[in-house]
């Protein structure tokens, strides 16, 4: 049998709903992207039928490629580790960079948005705990969101962050924790212009785990899609 997009989404679904109503959420608070890192258009395609709504890309290019040819009908996010000189081209592809980690990237971003007259939402990334990793340190994060809201054409809507790999999905649960916290300590600052509405935290191994921890955007490749190929013969 080969993978069904549309039946694995529905499962997705369904323990989002699950995983939602055991912590008093309401489902509709979660949003379910689609990552569509080395996913071909059919795919990507029968997913949207099915009405998935957000798209993540990790790459520049590859996002480009596939928005000229399936056209931007639903939001894309940035979620990858993004370079401050493809800023520009991810000004006029995404919707959202979720993976913002430090304020030179962030000034570009303003810049090229300001150039195209459009606001850019971002979200902070977030480093829960491995060097190899993107993400700014959480004893850091005040200080750069307080420097970022002050640059034009950028408006931070919350935090973003990947746990550590592991098969326990358990594990994720501190780091998870930890992002919620974050966000409301710093929505107490009350920082003009910015909000913390969103926490885009869970993949395919620990979904589950971050909407009760209070995800509002959960980041799924593999459990919609099946496995990727190993070889990442995609770079920008
Ligand atoms: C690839 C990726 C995901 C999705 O991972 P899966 O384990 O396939 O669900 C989510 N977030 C980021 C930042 C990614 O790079």
């Amino acid at each position: 049998m080969p993978v069904s997009v549309k039946d694995n989404i529905a499962q997705v679904r369904t323990k989002i709903a699950t995983a939602a109503a055991r912590a008093g959420r309401r489902p509709g608070d979660v949003k379910l992207m689609a990552v569509t890192k080395t996913v071909d258009d059919k795919r990507l395609r029968e997913a949207m039928e099915v009405g998935v709504n957000l798209i993540g890309e990790n790459y520049v290019q590859e996002a480009q490629r596939k928005i000229e040819r399936i056209g931007k009908t639903v939001p894309w996010h940035m979620i990858g580790r993004l370079q401050t000189n493809k800023a520009k081209y991810a000004a006029g592809l995404f919707d959202m960079v979720e993976s913002v980690d430090r304020l030179e990237l962030a000034r570009e971003l303003g810049r090229r948005a300001a150039a195209k007259g459009r606001v850019m939402e971002v979200l902070i990334e977030i480093n829960s705990g491995e060097e190899t990793k993107g993400g700014v340190n959480p004893e850091d994060t005040l200080t750069l969101i307080r420097e970022i809201a002050a640059i034009d054409n950028i408006a931070v809507r919350g935090l973003m962050t990947m746990a550590p790999w592991s098969d326990d999905p358990e594990t994720s649960r501190p780091y998870f924790r930890a992002l919620r916290e974050l966000r409301d300590r710093i929505a107490e600052e009350q920082i003009m212009g910015v909000r913390m509405d969103e926490l885009s935290m869970g993949m395919t191994d620990d979904y589950e785990v971050a909407v009760e921890e209070g995800a509002t955007i959960v980041r799924i490749g593999r459990a919609i899609f099946g496995a990727r190929p190993t070889l990442a013969a995609n770079k920008d």
